[in-house]
């Protein structure tokens, strides 16, 4: 074989694969820079062990979470671990005793403050929440197990599998955001697009606090802040009572929907009515009040709500940032 055939047979297939695992290295690198960090912290370490009465679940559940759970360990494989919380069969590729560090320090506070401010319902049905410790197995496994690729970098939810997948790399807030997704699909499935991103964004980057009897998850400033401040001084921020009748957030302004409705949550919060506006909302029914407008002017009032747009821009220009970091 001369040396030509040789370069052509041999070296050049190594070279070209080469050449693709280093573009695509170089591709990936500056999505991965971009990606801001979600941060969920349990700041006051008495919470969980002076909050109130342990929810108690159906003892069917304990039995279903253990079929899915021997599910699950065949479906992922050996380079990943399965353990038990119900209503959580919790993977990812962890060992079981950092999977059960995820349930106690961020999982369990998220789902008891949940309880105590939102939950009418508890869950009746196993949640799966699937946990990769950077975009190589994320993608990996949102690929392998359901074909899925690039669709979020944080973490999505599967509804119809009642399924969480997340990227912990990106902070333990993205697994919060699911999380908050996956607990509103057993109490409140109709909450329309903006509660539910609304509600779950906040989550990402927020503090459990005990608050007398109860837990709390006090939303914090994140990095969704300044597009919407920017927006603002821009005069693109269209009046946010046109946030409540959007069908989807998912358009052309996708970043900034999500901030509206994030930092309108948080608005609602630092007022007091958050808890209150989402328990009145869902008991209230989606056919009575599909967009949660009726709700909003029954809590604050016919004229209040008419002024609610001037009230969101003044508090989102006065927000003390200092006071709102975690
Ligand atoms: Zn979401």
């Amino acid at each position: 074989m001369d040396h030509r055939r040789f370069a052509l047979l041999f070296i050049a297939p190594i070279l070209f694969v080469s050449a693709s695992v280093m573009l695509t290295r170089i591709c990936r690198y500056p999505i991965e820079k971009m990606v801001s960090a979600n941060e969920f912290e349990t700041l006051d370490a008495d919470a969980l062990t002076a909050a109130p009465t342990q929810p108690v679940y159906d003892p069917r559940l304990t039995a279903c979470c253990i079929s899915d759970a021997d599910k699950l360990r065949a479906q992922l494989g050996e380079e990943c671990s399965v353990v038990i919380h119900p209503p959580f069969v919790i993977g990812g590729d962890f060992s079981n005793e950092e999977l059960r560090r995820w349930y106690h320090r961020t999982i369990h506070p998220a789902t008891r403050a949940m309880q105590d401010e939102y939950l009418a319902h508890l869950p009746t049905r196993t949640i799966r929440l699937l946990l990769f410790r950077n975009s190589d197995s994320y993608d990996h496994y949102c690929e392998t197990l359901f074909g899925d690729r690039y669709l979020s970098v944080y973490g999505y939810y599967r509804p119809v599998e009642r399924t969480v997948m997340v990227n912990v790399g990106t902070g333990s807030g993205s697994l919060v955001h699911e999380l908050t997704h996956a607990l509103m699909d057993q109490d409140f499935s109709s909450a329309p697009p903006w509660l539910q991103e609304g509600l779950a964004s906040l989550h990402e980057q927020a503090v459990v606090l005990r608050k007398q009897d109860q837990l709390q998850l006090c939303g914090r400033v994140n990095w969704r802040l300044p597009r919407l401040r920017q927006a603002m001084l821009e005069g693109r921020l269209e009046p946010i009572q046109s946030l409540f009748t959007s069908e989807s957030l998912l358009n052309e302004q996708e970043a900034l929907n999500y901030a509206r409705a994030r930092y309108f949550c948080l608005y609602l919060q630092s007022r007091g009515v958050l808890s209150l506006f989402y328990q009145s909302f869902r008991d209230w029914g989606y056919t009575q009040d599909p967009t949660g407008r009726k709700t909003l002017q029954e809590i604050f009032g016919e004229k209040a709500y008419g002024n609610l747009h001037h009230d969101f821009s003044k508090w989102l220009r006065e927000l003390d940032t200092d006071a709102y970091s975690t």
